[in-house]
């Protein structure tokens, strides 16, 4: 594996995996690596002949007041970890490099998708991880990138983003990877204490609640939103977000009777922590 953290060291190494005509994969993550990232590599070195993985806590996307300095930055265990799932090149560039004019007078903004849910509760955040995910499909040309189910919105907005500014890569979806009590893998878990820790799989029990109201017949949207709000009020060391049930593609809230396919996503923050998830379910 080469560890570059240079966009000319890349560069050069993308130029040499295109000259051998290959397919390359890319995995955007911000580090701290954990088996949810490394499904995402582990998909790409099935499909792709050199797999990239970049590592750049990126401040565009955090706001004011975030947990930006606090994020977890595991560099070492990262490359043993990158390496060891099948790796070619781990792209781990400084914030300088990435953003040498310091502040950017560019900048991508999906609308409408990126406005409402993670985006209302965070401003700035879609637009920050918008605008770094266009510059590392820029510099990569990758055929395929892959990205979680985890961050199920910063999905849709990649999709949309690529569609709408036809840029040549195809993206990939990959489920998410839990804990074995349900939690979602998440380099924010991390920061939890023991009992926040515990706390925690409130989100996962409140989608699962939202799913058994769907497959038992409930099909007001409003009150699956309900029964997973509750889920999470109970939980003492939980603070609800938002808890929606949303259409799969456009994410706008779910008309009733629900009917096909909705996305249910909950948001809550315990102990300091902000922790999201979500879950399909198919009204039949
Ligand atoms: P992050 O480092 O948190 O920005 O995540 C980088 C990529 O890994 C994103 O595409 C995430 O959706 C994905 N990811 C993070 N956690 C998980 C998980 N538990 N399961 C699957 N994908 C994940």
């Amino acid at each position: 594996m080469e560890v570059v953290d240079s966009i000319e060291a890349l560069a050069k190494h993308m130029a040499s995996a295109r000259a051998r005509g290959g397919s390359v994969g890319l995995v955007p993550t911000m580090g701290a690596l954990h088996k949810g990232h490394l499904s995402l590599v582990t998909a790409a070195r099935a499909d792709c002949d050199t797999v990239v993985v970049s590592s750049f806590v990126n401040p565009l996307q955090f706001g004011p007041g975030e947990d930006l300095w606090s994020y977890p930055r595991h560099p070492d265990a990262d490359r043993s970890q990158a390496e060891s799932a099948g790796t070619d090149i781990l792209f781990a560039p400084s914030t300088a490099e990435m953003y040498p004019n310091g502040q950017l007078l560019t900048s991508v903004t999906v609308s409408h998708l990126a406005d409402r849910l993670e985006g209302a509760a965070r401003p700035g955040h879609f637009s920050g991880m918008a605008t770094v995910v266009t510059k590392l499909l820029s510099l990569v040309g990758p055929c395929r990138a892959y990205f979680g189910e985890k961050d199920y919105q910063q999905l849709q907005v990649i999709r949309r983003l690529v569609e709408d500014l036809s840029i040549p890569a195809r993206i990939v979806a990959c489920p998410i990877v839990r804990e074995a009590d349900g939690l979602a893998m998440s380099s924010r878990n991390a920061g939890l204490s023991p009992p926040d820790r515990d706390a925690a799989t409130v989100l996962h029990r409140a989608l699962t609640k939202g799913r058994s109201e769907v497959l038992a017949g409930e099909r007001i949207a409003r009150a699956v939103g309900e029964a997973m709000a509750a889920t999470v009020r109970g939980e003492p060391r939980a603070g609800l977000a938002y808890a929606e049930v949303v259409h799969a593609d456009d994410l706008t809230p779910a008309s009733s009777p629900l009917v096909g396919e909705v996305r249910l996503l909950v948001a809550a923050t315990v102990g300091s922590v902000r922790l999201i998830d979500n879950l399909s379910v198919t009204a039949r």
